[in-house]
């Protein structure tokens, strides 16, 4: 069995609740979607096939204590992520997956951390998130936003209104589309509207601005 992998990294994580912890990162190849503001274009199609004893192998090479992160592309388009996930749980790893939400989260083990975007209308990929995850999400998962306009605040805001009543809402991250929506305006919005919400920032884009891979 083997997962095709486009890097495995060490760094900083850069997102979610856990940012400035360090993270070994396994960047699985291909997405279902094409937002327009990717950062990531080159894990559609870039990687090497690996073993799961591979991949283990050269997370084991990074220090035990680290979070591992599995993230994309869409780590659900490859049907062995949830094994690879398991094997990690199984080592006592913490671990977090960050999934685009247009793909059944409940394939993944309950033990995992899910990061799960919801699309807004400014990705152009909004009509693929799966509603259903909303319903299966848990309360120690994390949803996220990627915000540019004013039209994708009042989206988000709406998709609020359907989160399970028992899911925290310190745990909704408003992450401003890097380079398009200020963050000051962001911050504006969500105090004027008293909204609990945690305003969310790229940290590995500001610790290393110029560099695309490995962070
Ligand atoms: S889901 Fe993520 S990896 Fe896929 S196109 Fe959108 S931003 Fe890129």
């Amino acid at each position: 069995m083997t997962l095709r992998i486009n890097e495995i990294f060490y760094s900083i994580q850069g997102e979610s609740l856990y940012a400035g912890l360090p993270c070994i990162f396994i960047r699985l190849t291909g997405c279902n979607l094409r937002c327009v503001y990717c950062d990531t274009r080159y894990a559609y199609h870039e990687g090497m096939d690996m073993t799961m004893s591979e991949i283990l192998g050269q997370v084991e090479s990074y220090p035990t204590e680290a979070l591992v992160e599995i993230t994309g592309g869409e780590p659900l388009f490859q049907v062995e992520t949830p094994d690879l996930v398991k094997h990690l749980l199984d080592q006592d790893r913490t671990v977090l997956m960050e999934t685009n939400g247009s793909l059944n989260i409940s394939r993944i083990d309950n033990r995992c951390i899910r990061i799960m975007d919801v699309k807004c209308p400014s990705s152009l990929m909004h009509l693929h998130n799966d509603p259903d995850n909303l319903q299966r999400i848990k309360p120690h998962d994390q949803i996220k936003f990627v915000i540019e306009t004013q039209a994708d605040y009042a989206y988000a805001m709406n998709i609020l209104k359907r989160l399970p009543p028992d899911f925290p809402i310190s745990s909704v991250l408003f992450s401003p589309a890097f380079g398009s929506l200020s963050p000051d305006l962001l911050a504006k919005w969500i105090l004027q509207d008293g909204l609990g919400v945690r305003l969310h920032l790229q940290l590995h884009k500001l610790i290393w601005p110029n560099t695309e891979r490995g962070v």
